[in-house]
């Protein structure tokens, strides 16, 4: 098939149906919006109390399908994707994400949705390989509230499916990748001193010149004064387990759960996610004193992680 023949044949897909009137799992509920507020911490007063509506921005929440999936994708959007991936498009980015929201959701909303796939891009070449952006639009509609209230949404969500630069040999998805493949940091122009520390064995959090306040990850400016003026200050290496999840699924290439991601207090403040090493996964505890360390996973890659202090390396 050439370059031709496929996009005539792509593009026979634009305005074909992807999803047909899939329900959500659940109503429009307080429970739910109250955990995302509290996850986000979304004080908006809109969001509780009888009159409560629900955060425009939790739209896809009502429409995800969790773990069990939906079963309401058509052959069209099947046959789609097969098409893209015998074009050696097997990779596939989400791009952007657009929201429109005509009316308030409110607890009690029972959730329909359609999905049509409005567009098929032409070949583009990207940063990231070669391939296809497929723009689909989804309307929910909201009919369960008593007056008849109706509403909709029309989220279209643009994903590049693309074949990747570097064509990575066929690997049996039951077997882990070796170590050596565990992810890297993405490195930038803002964060390029945060590595370069860790390479000297040193963990250096940003300090603020202008307020003094700490932060980290590492950002262009100061969350408490706006200043964009800052030095470092080296963490001397002790902290605690401020809080810490136990990671079962689902199975990460290069991880073996399950294993405890820890979110580290060091004594000089802020916050850091970062391996709990010296214990078992199941004996990681908040309030657990730590010390840093650097260790080394392959060539490469040297992260900071923690050791539950008093355990021997
Ligand atoms: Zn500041």
């Amino acid at each position: 098939m050439d370059d031709d023949d496929l996009a005539a044949r792509l593009k026979a897909f634009e305005g074909l149906r992807a999803t047909v009137a899939d329900r959500g799992k659940d109503p429009v509920n307080l429970p739910m919006i109250r955990h995302w507020c509290e996850a986000l911490g979304d004080t908006n007063p809109a969001y509780t109390g009888p009159d409560a509506i629900a955060p425009p921005t939790m739209l896809q929440a009502w429409t995800m399908g969790g773990l069990s999936g939906h079963t309401s994708r058509t052959r069209a959007y099947d046959d789609l994707l097969a098409l893209l991936d015998e074009a050696g498009c097997t990779s596939v980015v989400a791009t952007d994400y657009e929201q429109e929201y005509p009316r308030p959701l409110r607890p009690g909303d029972e959730i329909t949705f359609d999905t049509v796939i409005e567009s098929v891009s032409a070949r583009k070449t990207t940063r990231l390989g070669t391939g296809y952006f497929v723009t689909t639009r989804t309307d929910i509609h909201a009919d369960g509230h008593p007056r008849g209230r109706r509403t909709r949404g029309h989220p279209p969500l643009r994903i590049l499916e693309y074949a990747p630069r570097k064509q990575a040999p066929a690997r049996d998805p039951e077997r882990p990748r070796p170590a050596e493949h565990r992810p890297r940091a993405v490195v930038n122009r803002d964060n390029t001193g945060f590595w370069e520390g860790v390479a000297r064995h040193e963990l250096l959090i940003q300090c603020c010149t202008g307020c003094r306040a700490l932060r980290f990850p590492w950002l262009p400016g100061c969350h408490a004064c706006g200043s964009p003026d800052w030095d470092t200050v080296r963490a001397l290496g002790d902290g605690t387990v401020f809080s810490y999840v136990v990671l079962h699924h689902p199975p990460f290439p290069a991880f073996d759960p399950p294993y405890a991601v820890g979110l580290i207090e060091p004594a000089e403040g802020v916050r850091i996610v970062s391996n709990v090493t010296g214990v078992p996964y199941d004996e990681v505890r908040i309030g657990m004193p730590v010390r840093l360390e650097f260790r080394r996973y392959d060539e490469e890659l040297v992260l900071p992680v923690f050791r539950a202090a008093g355990e021997a390396a």
